[in-house]
């Protein structure tokens, strides 16, 4: 007997995590997955009267939670006429893909969030503030870095099942860490990312940790929290002229990119940390007040990637890398 934890994305907005588990009989499950279904009724994807939704599994790992043969079975919701749910925002991000598959979009987003512990982030006493931000960014030690080994054992728990994971780093408010996965394909990196944090509210709540992606989660002089997007093509990686180009692509959408950038994005695109106002639209290198960076060696090579940092921690990626390959590879 083995068991396998079927996850999906649910109807709220922004999407949530749902997950159940299913215990398999069958000797070896092989390849196929079975499909599955589940009660929208409950999460916002269906009417009590027509309640049933599909679940089709798009990736298999292992469960590094339950240990052994035990799997995690990432799922998309389907209606029950096998036709895409209304909320599944993987199937056009992947037709999007499709069009642009010879140009071999990559993506890398660095994945930033908040532990919360007694409605507060952790390293923020009952009463009152914590020290100023500015020795809490990649720190060590007691008294700066909070919430180390949440951040560890998931970094851990994702390179063990095969996540393309590619760092981990302690952020700029106590209490707040970032992940980055990538680079991948539009699909792939969105895919990894859901499972990823899916595991790490899993381990949190071992805890009795919550994971928050909100944009804002301490309203003033504290740092917001993003997910930063790196974007390269084929030609951005390997021949000189086309980074700018890619730029100037994303300034003639920035209305379209802004909307699905995630909830509350004016909040944390204040202009007055890091990344300038959602109102303007600029780019530069190493430039971290800008909404688009291009890295000092990209520059210097006159080829790579360039860094979107206007989406917030809280985006679904599905839509995030949709848009940034629909509007730069129309373009290139
Ligand atoms: P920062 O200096 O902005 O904190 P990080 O090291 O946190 O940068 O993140 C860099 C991101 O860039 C990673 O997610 C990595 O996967 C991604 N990346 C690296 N090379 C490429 C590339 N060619 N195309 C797209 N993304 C890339
Ligand atoms: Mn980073
Ligand atoms: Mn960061
Ligand atoms: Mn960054």
């Amino acid at each position: 007997m083995i068991t396998a934890e079927y996850i999906w994305l649910d109807g709220n907005s922004p999407a949530q995590l749902r997950s159940k588990t299913k215990v398999l009989t069958d000797d070896a499950p092989g390849d196929l997955m079975p499909i599955w279904g589940f009660d929208g009724s409950s999460t916002k994807q269906a009417e009590g009267g027509a309640s049933d939704c599909v679940l089709k599994p798009v990736m298999v790992t292992p469960d590094p939670i339950r240990g052994g043969d035990n799997l995690l079975v990432f799922c998309e919701v389907l209606n029950v006429d096998m036709t895409p749910h209304a909320s599944n925002t993987r199937r056009h991000c992947d037709e999007v893909e499709a069009a642009y598959y010879e140009q071999e979009p990559w993506f890398g987003i660095e994945q930033e969030y908040t532990l919360i512990q007694d409605g507060r982030p952790l390293g923020f006493p009952r009463n009152g503030f914590p020290a100023p931000q500015g020795q809490y960014y990649c720190s060590v030690g007691a008294n700066n870095t909070f919430g180390r080994e949440i951040a560890e054992m998931h970094l851990a728990v994702c390179v063990q099942i095969g996540l393309k994971i590619s760092g981990i780093n302690a952020e700029v408010m106590p209490g707040q860490w970032e992940f980055q996965v990538g680079p991948l394909a539009p699909v792939e990196v969105s895919d990894h990312l859901w499972v990823a944090r899916y595991l790490l509210e899993r381990i949190a709540e071992n805890y009795g940790v919550s994971v928050s992606y909100e944009a804002k989660p301490i309203k003033g002089d504290w740092n917001g929290a993003g997910a930063h997007t790196n974007f390269s093509t084929k030609a951005m990686r390997e021949e000189e002229g086309y980074i700018e180009k890619a730029c100037e692509a994303l300034g003639e959408e920035v209305e379209a990119h802004l909307a699905g950038y995630g909830d509350g994005i004016e909040d944390r695109l204040t202009g007055d940390h890091e990344t300038c106002s959602y109102k303007d639209f600029r780019f530069g290198v190493s430039d971290r007040g800008a909404s688009v960076r291009i890295p000092w060696q990209v520059a210097k090579e006159g080829k790579g990637y360039i860094e979107d940092r206007r989406p917030n921690a809280n985006i679904d990626p599905y839509v995030v890398t949709r848009l940034i390959t629909g509007t730069v590879c129309s373009r290139l």
